[in-house]
């Protein structure tokens, strides 16, 4: 594993709003916390979440951008990017690589999070096709295209981004996690992040409740003490 003094900037690439915040909002306070630089991008709005609509979907979009804005900075991310696909149609595709692999070049992370690309026969709730896809196209995005300066050539020849060689990348959401991180620090700013998608979790009674007995089942699963939280990765080394 990258030793956590090579750990200056990350970027955290997901589906919709809120999985951030649900899968590594806890990590990615802690990073804050050491003066890590981290980015989220977003492949969609979210458009098609939201229960009890009253808004169409473009409302739906502007209202969960919003949300996504304050769950950031609810943990000390001010840098959050949206590619704007449609939210529940995400295909793994080469514009989606390109478009990860442009903002990976312009933000030139030692770290990506983001989303398992396998279905979890576990646990099914983390594998949304739109996870899979972003997850996949993620991966594809470390490697090869960001680091190949001859993938999307138009990345270098128009916009001047040069090839960048992502060192590793956090997988959430898998069967597998090898890594767990202590977040019990950051419990408090990680249930705020969450709470702050209002239009997803607002009719949701004991939310908080459910969201702290995830996150301590998992500190359970990696041997931390009673009382603790923990979010867990798959970490694959990509340098
Ligand atoms: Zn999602």
């Amino acid at each position: 594993m990258l030793p956590e003094a090579e750990i200056n900037r990350v970027l955290v690439v997901t589906a919709h709003p809120d999985d951030a915040d649900f899968a590594s909002a806890g990590s990615v306070a802690l990073f804050v916390d050491r003066g890590v630089e981290v980015t989220y991008l977003l492949a969609t709005d979210g458009d098609a979440g939201g229960n009890e609509r009253t808004l169409d979907n473009s409302g739906m979009a502007a209202l969960r951008r919003t949300e996504q804005l304050a769950a950031a900075k609810a943990v000390g991310v001010t840098d959050v990017r949206f590619l704007g696909y449609s939210d529940g149609q995400v295909v793994p595709s080469l514009d989606l690589r390109r478009d990860i692999a442009r903002v990976i070049r312009q933000v030139r992370p030692d770290l990506v999070i983001t989303h398992h690309p396998d279905r979890n026969y576990v646990f099914v709730a983390p594998s949304h096709p739109d996870h899979r896809a972003v997850g996949g196209a993620a991966l594809d995005a470390v490697y090869p295209d960001a680091r190949n300066p001859y993938a999307f050539p138009e990345l270098v020849e128009e916009e001047g981004l040069e090839a960048w060689t992502v060192r590793e990348v956090w997988l959430n959401g898998g069967s597998t996690p090898n890594h767990w991180v202590d977040i019990t620090d950051a419990m408090d700013r990680k249930l705020a992040a969450l709470q702050s998608h209002v239009s997803q979790v607002s009719h949701n009674e004991g939310f908080a409740e459910f969201v702290k007995s995830r996150f301590a089942a998992w500190a359970e699963q990696a041997g931390f003490p009673k009382g603790h939280y923990a979010e867990g990765f798959q970490v694959v080394p990509t340098a």
